[in-house]
């Protein structure tokens, strides 16, 4: 499954839509610390936006910034028109706490998806803003025509980021849905009844040719450094069993940023009410 080119196709939707738009469509993305990891993705973000017409605002701050501070910048820009949509890049340094950085963002511009609102709707299964990694997974199996209805999907991971939100997006597709874990007994067995596997992990190789059903379609979440190299969790022989498989790199990362910017285009329809969201 080519991630790469769905994520360009999605990309330049985004962009004419926003062209559009007769208001403008601007995110902040906000980096407290040196992460050097996280200084790349943000970066990669903002010049996806810019690409795609969205104005990007960045916000660099010290390590040593206290949750006060963070918080205070989170009022000010969910305050401000001109931003349609808020990141704040995860993770934070040890002194603050995520989730009340996450809690304080307005829902309705939470582009992440974290927000407890954003991800009580999606338990209820209305989904509104969903976190971009599980919708790029399915707008792959969308375009892939992956048939969900009474298929059986494994989940391998249960993070509120990934795995969670994309069992709960299968199961609104109605697939039957297993989510698996570190604690799970016996995942060979529950991998090989898998029409549909989603392996969100982060570790390298897991997921071997042997426990897949053939012709199962196999989506590789992970992101794993080996040798210098980025690899998936699937190991690479799994191709010749699957019958669809996402490539990393080139499968799920770049749907990811692609995501994030069509969230960014929903957010900003929401603010100006051409779209409702179910907050009012
Ligand atoms: P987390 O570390 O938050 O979650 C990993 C999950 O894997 C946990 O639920 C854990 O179980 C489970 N797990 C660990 N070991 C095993 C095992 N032996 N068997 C079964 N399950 C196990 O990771 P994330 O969800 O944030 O990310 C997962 C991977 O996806 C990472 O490699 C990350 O880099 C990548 N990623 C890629 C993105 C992309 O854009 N392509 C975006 C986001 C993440 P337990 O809960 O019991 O500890």
């Amino acid at each position: 499954m080519d991630g790469k080119a769905l994520a360009q196709r999605v990309r330049e939707q985004v962009a004419r839509e926003v062209a559009e738009l007769d208001h403008p469509v601007g995110l902040a993305t906000v980096l407290v610390g040196e992460d050097p990891a996280s200084a790349v993705y943000v970066r990669n973000k903002q010049s996806a936006c810019r690409e795609a017409g969205i104005e990007p605002f960045h916000h660099e701050l010290s390590a040593d910034t206290t949750q006060h501070e963070l918080l205070g910048l989170v009022a000010e820009l969910n305050a401000d028109e001109r931003v349609t949509g808020i990141l704040v890049q995860l993770p934070l340094p040890e002194v603050i706490d995520e989730d009340a950085v996450i809690r304080a963002i307005d829902p309705v511009k939470d582009v992440d998806g974290f927000h407890p609102a954003n991800a009580g709707f999606l338990v209820q299964g209305r989904p509104t803003l969903l976190p971009a990694t599980p919708a790029g997974i399915m707008e792959l199996l969308r375009e892939y025509k992956v048939s969900l209805s009474g298929a059986r999907a494994l989940v391998i991971g249960r993070s509120n980021i990934v795995g969670k939100p994309i069992a709960l997006l299968l199961l609104g597709e109605s697939a039957t849905v297993t989510i698996a874990h570190s604690r799970t007994r016996d995942l060979e067995a529950l991998a090989r009844e898998a029409d549909v596997l989603v392996a969100a992990v982060g570790r390298a190789g897991m997921v071997t040719q042997e426990m897949l059903k053939p012709g199962a379609t196999v989506i590789d979440v992970g992101i794993n450094r080996v040798e210098g190299r980025v690899v998936g969790d699937v190991a690479e022989d799994a191709r010749e069993v699957a019958g669809l498989l996402t490539p990393v790199p080139g499968g799920v990362g770049p749907m990811t940023i692609a995501m994030l910017l069509k969230n960014t285009l929903q957010a900003a329809r929401y603010q100006a009410r051409t779209l409702a969201f179910p907050l009012g």
